[in-house]
Order: structure tokens, then sequence, then C-alpha cells
């Protein structure tokens, strides 16, 4: 499929206003689509088209505005890393250091993560560093003031999360934070119930955790010794 076949099926989605675009083809159909918008989904092809590469998936984002999100923003925060890492972080959105620089994860919960990453995987002996591992977010965008990513904004961009992921094709993801726990696993429980445990993205296992920047608050000690442990998971299940 082109980049102008993708363009126009994209907006296509919009125009029915984007409520079915992630479902698996078998999900249950939302209660504000129509029967004939259902139709007409099921019947269009796979979402993560053949031969599809990051930078193509790049591409097709190009100067996006196809959500709210696109106004205000400095820089579209894409991912970083191996773009065949058999490991992906999926954070939320970026933040202000993210909307400067373009990178995920380089403010201070950015920082936070590395450490998590790097500390954990060289205490288990494990020989990896950040670069290893992909990193990205629900939502390319900064949204304003920080605030949680709208469904809208997670449906519409979502669909180059799931272009990126189906990409990659990593052996396991880990989810930051109940944002991206929900949109990888459409599990509505909080991150408190959910992490340490195994979910799965189109038959990817998905490891949910707690999010960095909710770690840096003080008095989550406790949180952060479950993190470590979640990651250790994680870190074995790939590496061992
Ligand atoms: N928080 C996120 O969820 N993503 C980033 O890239 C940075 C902070």
């Amino acid at each position: 499929m082109d980049a102008d076949v993708i363009r126009q099926y994209l907006e296509f989605y919009q125009d029915l206003g984007i409520k079915t675009l992630y479902r698996q083809p078998a999900g249950p159909a939302g209660p504000s689509v129509s029967p004939t918008a259902i139709e007409t989904v099921m019947e269009l092809p796979p979402l993560a088209p053949a031969g599809d590469t990051l930078l193509k998936i790049i591409e097709d984002i190009g100067d996006c505005q196809r959500c709210r999100l696109g106004a205000g923003r400095n820089k579209i925060v894409f991912g970083v890393g191996d773009p065949q890492a058999p490991l992906v972080f999926v954070g939320e959105g970026p933040g202000a250091d993210e909307d400067a620089q373009g990178i995920p994860f380089v403010g201070r919960a950015g920082q936070l993560l590395t450490q998590m990453i790097e500390g954990t995987a060289k205490k288990e002996g494990i020989e990896i560093l950040r670069k290893d591992i992909y990193i990205c977010n629900v939502v390319k965008c900064r949204p304003p003031e920080n605030r949680n990513p709208e469904p809208d904004e997670m449906e519409i961009c979502g669909q180059f999360l799931h272009r990126q992921l189906s990409t990659i094709r990593p052996k396991a993801i880990c989810a930051l934070g109940g944002i991206a726990a929900r949109a990888l696993t459409g599990h509505k429980e909080g991150v408190t119930k959910m992490r340490g445990k195994w979910f799965k993205w189109q038959e990817i296992p998905v490891m949910v955790t707690y999010h960095p920047s909710y770690l840096l608050r003080q008095y989550n000690q406790e949180a952060k010794r479950e993190a470590w442990e979640d990651l250790k998971k994680v870190l074995h299940f790939v590496y061992d």
C-alpha cells in the first residue's frame, strides 16, 4: 500500500469519527459507530502495510496535524533506539524536554528510565545499554501542560504506534504507566493492578510497570522496588 493510499485511509477513518481504528478485527463495536461504518472498517486492508519500515512511517506522519496536539508541538517525538530491538518500551507522550529535542525520555523521567534499564541489566549480568532497545510513546506530540492524551488523540496516533510495533516485532514490550498499558492491552484496570503481569499485544508479550515520572515522587519507595522487579522479569524473558 503506498503512502497516498494510507493517507486517504487515515482521513477516511477520521471522517468516520475514528472510533474503530485500532480495535482488533474481531473486537466489539463501539456504541457510537454506525453499522455501516463498522462493515466498512472490516473490509479495509491490514493496518500495517506489507514491507513497512520505520522510515516510511516517519514519512507518512509528515508534518502531522491529524489531531489537536499538532498545533502545539515543537518536534514530533517518533522513537529512538535499535529498529530491530527485541524489547520496546512504550511511554505515554512527550514532555517539554522531549518536545524540544524530538527524542523520547530525555527529561528527568527519561534519565531514571535509562538508569533503570542499564542498572538492572548490569546487575543481572545482561549486557545491554539504552541504545540496544527501542523507546517510543503512545502519542508523538506533547499534550499541553503534560495532560493525559485524549482518547481520540490516542486513536489517531495509535495507528503509527501499531505500525512501529508491527515493523519492529520485538520479543516483548514494556508498557510504562496506565496510559500505555491501556492503549496496548485494552484492559481498563489501574496500573497498580496490572503491573508485574504479562498481557499481549498482537501475540507479543507485554509487561506493565509504573511510569518513571510516578517513580520520581518521593513517597514511592515500594513502587520503585516493584518496578525493578518488573524490569528484571522482562529483561530475563527477552535476553536469557
Ligand atoms: N514521559 C513519557 O511518557 N514519554 C516521554 O517521552 C517522556 C516522558
